[in-house]
């Protein structure tokens, strides 16, 4: 069993801390909050009165954070938690920060002869209260393997995400996805109701389609990530049939600002010669706008 100083005892920490606890880890915590640390003593932690007194002599230290400028204070600030003699050996971010924030601490932490993890956490509070959140270990199966027993302790799914700032930069893509989806999928169903078509209708036919499936499994095997552009449903239709919906849309006065940004995305892809290339030459399109080097083709 591991000595833990866990630093952030809000929504997510105080259960994730709790669930080390039970899991029979001997926990040194702290927090702005007074109120936390006492729930978490009660508990059988030890309650400590700054980030240092909370990770001096400990094992490992896990930070859950608003932001990276207060995990950075807290690590480096006055009464820091990497300040005292008996440095942890590990420590293990699993706030959701940015991504440049991350490297930049991950290299001091190094510097001081410590291992350096980001794990940020997949799902809500509810699942930081049952211990099943979804891990997202930044680091090499070597580098994560001790940890396991700790994150088994506060998630059901640990991935591995190969490299020290692989788990927040996947935790970022995949909000971003999730996050931008949740406004199209709004505008699709506000769209939906003021036409007068019921929302059971449409989900039985989008559920079996790319608009429910996403494009990854469906689209792009065949297409875009084999590096093949020829047409199964054309850009020009794809523009056209958007517009249609655009038009729609403004009849019925729903805005849909992500379905107006997605035509112009379709009308630079046209502009650019793309025209009679498949839908998922959008892709590629975007790809060449960002000066990125040409994949290899998969075969
Ligand atoms: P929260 O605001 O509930 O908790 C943050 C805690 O940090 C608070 O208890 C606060 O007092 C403490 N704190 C702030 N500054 C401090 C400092 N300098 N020293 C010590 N303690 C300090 O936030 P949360 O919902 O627990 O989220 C924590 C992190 O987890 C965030 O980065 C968030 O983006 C991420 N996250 C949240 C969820 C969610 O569903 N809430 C899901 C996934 C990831």
């Amino acid at each position: 069993m591991l000595k833990i100083g866990f630093i952030g005892l809000g929504q997510m920490g105080l259960p994730m801390a709790l669930n080390l606890i039970r899991g029979g880890h001997t926990l040194s915590v702290y927090d702005l909050q007074a109120d936390a640390v006492r729930t978490l003593v009660a508990e059988g932690a030890r309650g400590a009165d700054s980030p240092l007194a909370a990770a001096d002599g400990m094992d490992v230290l896990i930070t859950m954070l608003p932001n990276g400028d207060t995990v950075r204070n807290t690590l480096f600030g006055p009464s820091g938690a990497l300040g005292g003699p008996h440095k942890p050996r590990w420590v293990i971010d699993m706030s959701t920060i940015h991504p440049l924030q991350t490297d930049s601490l991950a290299r001091d932490v190094q510097q001081l002869g410590l291992t350096f993890v980001d794990a940020p956490v997949g799902r809500t509070s509810d699942h930081a209260i049952s211990g099943q959140l979804l891990i997202l270990a930044g680091g090499t199966e070597e580098q994560i393997s001790p940890l396991k027993p700790l994150f088994d302790c506060m998630g059901s799914e640990t991935i591995v995400t190969g490299a020290t700032g692989n788990g927040i930069r996947v935790k970022i893509i995949n909000n971003y996805m999730s996050i931008t989806l949740n406004v199209l999928s709004g505008e699709t169903y506000a769209l939906c109701e003021a036409i007068g078509l019921s929302w059971d209708t449409a989900m039985k036919v989008m559920s079996g389609t790319p608009a429910g499936k996403g494009h990854f499994t469906t689209t792009w095997s065949n297409k875009f990530l084999r590096g093949d552009f020829s047409p199964s449903f054309m850009i020009d239709h794809a523009h056209k049939d958007l517009g249609i919906a655009l038009d729609l849309a403004n009849q019925v006065s729903v805005p849909v600002p992500m379905g107006a940004a997605s035509r112009e995305v379709y009308n630079t892809a046209r502009a650019a010669g793309r025209g009679h290339q498949d839908w998922t030459a959008v892709v590629e399109q975007t790809r060449v706008q960002a000066a990125l080097p040409r994949p290899a083709r998969k075969s």
